[in-house]
């Protein structure tokens, strides 16, 4: 049983973070060389459900962080867009407000192109052998996580688990994670738009008489034309994945752990979108914002952020209508179960799902 301390959304100012951290003690000693690594998610261009950087600096000034010894950090990533190198990444954020004064500075974490890694060796018990994360991970002492929790295509839900399992992993790790995924167009409903195609790094997708084709053997499983396609027209074969994506992410989460000292996680429950912040638009909320989790344990604060959003109330305009104490990313895709996660999380040893709610 471990503590989740809770924030709710009325209290988010300095003196409330001051307390939602507190029981996280020093991240790192406040004299000495070593580095704290504070792990965001600055949003893909168009995004506008991200975690705001006026919010995330409330969050690190809490902390009391050495001058000059933390810093920002994400990866980047496999599909088109903005965050698939360092130095637009860099440009993306600054944009996003991650350069405000009295933050940290942003640093990709996995090189110029994602290819600067660190394999971690996994126990025994995972199936998984080795993990393939960010190289920036070798020279960290400690890591706090910090993570929108929201819907996740493949995931069901994306919070601290998904933040450090994907987030953390190299280029070479979220392909190997995403291998097991095998998109599928459906050309019945296929306008011939060419969205998809822009959107694919791989060069997998091409127009063939005035429809989407995949050639599957290019395809790296990175789910971008999934979220891109407007009309909905490509979809997961689901009989093919059969939860291996999820697998894989947890045991990837266990490997940051062992790479890293995770001091603490923190889940903000604020715009619960039924997409990831991965997207230009994470669609609109599914029920009010609700404040901040926190734990030293991230498959409790997963569980915990899980319940909270399940016991409240859907609000209008959210993509899906259903009674309190339903769980809304399952209802907003029956294919996919975040619960898969905590419970592979909690067998491998990376935390309890059962906890104790604190109010701070
Ligand atoms: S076809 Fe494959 S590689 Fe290309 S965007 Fe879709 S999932 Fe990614
Ligand atoms: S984005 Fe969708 S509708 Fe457009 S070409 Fe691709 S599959 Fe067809």
């Amino acid at each position: 049983m471990t503590d989740v301390y809770f924030l709710p959304e009325r209290d988010m100012n300095p003196e409330g973070f001051r307390r939602l951290v507190k029981p996280a003690g020093a991240v790192i000693p406040e004299k000495g060389t070593s580095l704290a690594a504070i792990k965001i998610h600055p949003g893909e261009d168009g995004n506008t459900t991200f975690i705001p950087a006026r919010i995330v600096k409330q969050v690190v000034d809490a902390f009391d962080l050495p001058a000059g010894r933390a810093f920002l950090t994400d990866t980047t990533v496999l599909y088109g867009g903005r965050r698939m190198s360092a130095p637009d990444y860099h440009v993306l954020a600054h944009q996003h407000g991650f350069s405000m004064p009295g933050l940290p500075p942003f640093i990709v974490a996995d090189g110029l192109r994602g290819t600067s890694e660190i394999k971690v060796d996994l126990p025994s018990w995972c199936e998984t052998r080795t993990a393939r994360l960010a190289a920036i991970l070798s020279e960290t002492d400690a890591a706090v996580v910090l993570s929108h929790f929201k819907g996740h295509l493949l995931a069901g839900f994306g919070g601290a688990l998904k933040n450090l399992g994907m987030g953390f992993a190299s280029r070479g790790g979220k392909l190997f994670q995403h291998s097991s995924v095998k998109p599928r167009v459906k050309s019945k409903f296929c306008s011939g738009c060419g969205t998809c195609i822009e959107s694919c790094g791989s060069g997998a997708l091409s127009m063939q008489e005035g429809l989407a084709v995949l050639n599957a053997s290019r395809c790296t499983g990175c789910g971008e034309c999934l979220q891109r396609c407007p009309v909905g027209a490509i979809g997961v074969d689901w009989n093919q994945e059969s939860g291996e994506f999820t697998r894989r992410l947890t045991e990837y989460a266990l490997a940051v752990t062992i790479a890293v000292k995770v001091k603490y996680y923190v889940n903000f429950l604020l715009n619960v979108t039924p997409d990831c912040d991965c997207m230009r638009n994470g669609g609109n909320p599914m029920v009010a914002d609700i404040g901040v989790l926190a734990s030293k344990d991230p498959v409790a604060l997963d569980q915990a952020s899980l319940d909270m959003v399940t016991a409240a109330d859907t609000i209008p305009g959210s993509p899906v209508t259903c009674p309190a104490g339903t769980d809304k990313f399952r209802a907003h895709r029956p294919q996919t179960d975040g619960t898969k996660a905590l419970e592979r999380g909690e067998r491998i040893g990376l935390g309890s799902r059962e906890y104790r709610m604190v109010n701070v």
